[in-house]
């Protein structure tokens, strides 16, 4: 085999057409296939040269992220990544576009309904869960969009303008994760600019902080169309740009030739992008089996019930079958399952909600539409109180509220977190005659909920996928018992939306102007009332918790509570586990979580939970040292059932690997009394400092000097020199 030249190389950094790499018989490579995900396989049908083909394979339409984030369970996340998997197999792709898991920083992202959850933790272990469930049947997945796309308002452009601390914290942390745990076989980085630079141009992100710090050794691709500049994206550490620009390949041979690009950049992303495609072609079956419809549909039917989130009720639900029901809205008959934009998948079956409750209950039901849910939809005049008059002969109304299509998507955010007026004011009207509704959602993000405090339940189906209507029948009848608990926080208003004031930004870009203070710690750190905590979700039992255990080991802490099933049905329990440093040297969230497990109990049982929390899920990031450090000091663990429903806590002492700062003359009085035998020292060369209170008083309104302020004040420079090079002598033995 001989060496392809670096000119040969240049055009294999880019695709073959929009789903392919390049065929390289020098190399023996053939050409692999790609297609989105991330919830389902999309393979285009017919000319792969096309990007917006209508035509797709059928492939099961699992649920979507935002839905999958509720079950709060890696183990199904990845059993579904498995099945996913063998469909790419079955359809001849090799790596799946997926799992997003850019962080909800904003309810408003109008591609929230494909990403998991405000938090990183949450996001990531569940990301994690996706990866090594795909990558073990020997298809890849490709972690997106890396990094910091949290909105679709000019994505393609738009500077992420975001503080060091808050980008390794929440923006990185996740995918950090991702990466060294569940070792993706690529990367997609994103369009936008992180700081300044495109993410495709992006070094620190493409090289300094996936592969030298992460260890990450697979490949990155561009989002579709991401890359600018496909020198610049090179050098940078990007391997494969997607699909190719026509022009992008010649700027690359002049810059060749103009000594602009070494040669052994071009021949890495190469390099890089044959090893991932010999991978494929390893793992690439030639007879595969096909999709296993049944089987994929029942497990999309498994992890919708899990989906499912229960966020009020006052025992309405479940429903007896007797019960007489009037079903009202069209989302129960027309089921809206995933989100619109390039995740969307040709499902191979379908079932709604209303059909599902005919077939449960073996019989017809009364239903009414009531509203449109798509352009171009028309009902009767008379289908508003053709639905009112249906609900005023019910026992019970079960309104599918939500949100259509063309109100959430990729490629736009919404302005607004309020349902249709047209529903609201329907669910208004119903109310005044029949006060016994439960309001059924379809939503791939959070809406307001300004009703919740109206009706008798409030049960939170997000978009399900294929089998999203037996699910949910099974959730109201009681034939499954809900156990989803929400990933990001449903708020009260808008406006007290954390990243309220800078989402979406301008043309100078968009600040992350909240900070470390995302979702759940935002709301927590000013106390602000909300709607629904992050973590919330009821159940048709109760659990009781009992006996906190948590203890500091090497590898980071074990936490332990006995969890008791109180009521008189079988339900499975997310145990969260969240952590605050009330003392912290550093600003800090009130409460982050820190691990969680799911615990299926049936009633009358108890069973001990047992929570590793990793010590690298302890730190914080260091600006002044650029590293991951562990503060020392008393940490506060509660556990319980969502961020705001904490039912046990203790303290333990936590020591840390924080370095010893030498003192120095930019030190103040304050970081050198905090050092044992300064202290007296230092109050005699500041002046006379007078004793009792009064004293006291002075040196705090003198902590926040530097010493060498109080050098110049006091004329003690030498001493004061003297002081500090002989505190540093000790400090170092
Ligand atoms: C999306 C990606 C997707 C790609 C290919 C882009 O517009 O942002 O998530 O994988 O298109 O369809």
């Amino acid at each position: 085999m001989t060496k392809l030249s670096t000119e040969a190389e240049i055009p294999l950094t880019g695709g073959a057409d929009s789903w392919h790499t390049h065929e390289v018989p020098q190399d023996d490579l053939s050409a692999i296939m790609m297609t989105d995900g991330p919830h389902g396989v999309r393979k285009e049908v017919g000319d792969t040269a096309m990007m917006v083909a209508s035509q797709t394979e059928p492939a099961t339409c699992f649920p979507p992220a935002v839905a999958l984030a509720s079950t709060w369970n890696p183990d199904l996340v990845h059993e579904m990544g498995v099945a996913l998997a063998r469909e790419c197999k079955s359809l001849g792709v090799s790596i799946i576009l997926g799992p997003g898991m850019n962080i909800k920083r904003s309810p408003l992202c109008g591609r929230n309904f494909e990403y998991f959850s405000e938090d990183p933790f949450l996001a990531g272990e569940l990301a994690a869960a996706l990866v090594e469930g795909v990558q073990s049947q020997g298809v890849g997945a490709s972690v997106k969009h890396f990094a910091a796309n949290n909105q679709e308002t000019d994505r393609m452009r738009r500077d992420s303008m975001i503080d060091q601390r808050t980008l390794r914290e929440i923006y990185l942390r996740g995918f950090s994760k991702v990466v060294r745990r569940a070792r993706p076989w690529t990367v997609m980085c994103s369009y936008n600019k992180l700081n300044g630079t495109y993410a495709s141009e992006n070094h620190f992100l493409l090289t300094e902080v996936l592969r030298q710090e992460w260890g990450f050794d697979g490949l990155v691709m561009s989002d579709w169309g991401a890359v600018h500049d496909r020198v610049k994206a090179l050098t940078a550490g990007l391997d494969l740009e997607m699909p190719a620009h026509p022009a992008h390949e010649e700027a690359v041979r002049q810059a060749l030739a103009a000594g602009q690009i070494e040669a052994g950049v071009i021949d890495q992303a190469y390099q890089r992008v044959a090893a991932v495609v010999r991978r494929c072609q390893e793992n690439l079956e030639q007879d595969p089996a096909p999709i296993e419809v049944e089987a994929h549909h029942a497990l999309a039917r498994r992890v919708a019930e899990q989906c499912v989130v229960l966020l009020a009720n006052d025992g309405v639900l479940p429903l007896a079958r007797e019960t007489k029901v009037a079903v009202i809205g069209e989302f129960a008959r027309t089921p809206r399952y995933q989100g619109a934009g390039s995740s969307r998948v040709n499902p191979t079956k379908l079932v709604g909600a209303l059909d599902a409750i005919t077939e449960l209950l073996g019989h017809e039901v009364a239903f009414a539409p009531g509203f449109t849910t798509a352009p171009g939809q028309t009902l009767p005049d008379t289908a508003h109180d053709d639905a009112v008059a249906a609900a005023r002969q019910a026992e019970v109304v079960l309104a599918f509220l939500g949100l259509g299509e063309d109100q959430e998507s990729e490629g736009y955010d919404r302005t607004t977190m309020d349902l249709p007026a047209e529903q609201l004011a329907l669910l208004d009207d119903i109310l005044a005659v029949n006060p016994n509704v439960v309001v059924v959602l379809s939503n791939g993000a959070s809406v307001l909920l300004p009703f919740a405090d109206r009706v008798r339940a409030v049960v939170e189906g997000w978009l399900l996928g294929q089998a999203g209507g037996p699910a949910l029948a099974d959730v109201l009848y009681g034939l499954v018992n809900p156990s989803g608990k929400i990933a990001e926080t449903i708020p009260r208003r808008l406006q007290d939306v954390p990243s309220y004031l800078d989402f979406p930004g301008d043309r100078s870009g968009v600040r992350y102007g909240e900070g470390l203070f995302v979702g759940y710690r935002g709301y927590d750190a000013r106390e602000t009332a909300v709607a629904f905590p992050f973590g919330h979700g009821l159940s048709y039992t109760s659990f009781a918790y009992s006996d906190l255990g948590v203890a500091v080991t090497d590898q980071g802490m074990t936490v332990e509570a006995t969890v008791a099933n109180t009521g008189r049905r079988a339900g499975r329990e997310v145990v969260q586990v969240y952590l605050s440093v009330p003392g912290s040297s550093v600003v800090r969230a009130p409460r982050e979580l820190k691990g969680f497990a799911g615990v299926e109990l049936a009633p009358g049982e108890s069973r001990r939970v047992r929570i590793e929390v990793a010590r690298e899920d302890l730190t914080f990031w260091s600006v002044a040292d650029q590293a991951w450090l562990l503060e020392s000091g008393d940490y506060l663990v509660s556990v319980g059932s969502s961020s705001r429903d904490l039912r046990l806590a203790a303290t333990v002492a936590v020591t840390g690997d924080e370095p010893v700062r030498p003192l120095t003359m930019s030190s103040t009085v304050q970081e050198a009394l905090a050092i044992p035998a300064v202290g007296q020292l230092l109050a005699q060369m500041a002046g006379a400092i007078p004793g009792g209170a009064e004293g006291l008083a002075m040196l705090k309104t003198m902590g926040d000097i530097p010493l060498e302020t109080v050098a110049g004040f006091s004329g003690q420079e030498v001493a004061i020199q003297a002081l500090i090079d002989q505190v540093n002598a000790q400090l170092r033995e």
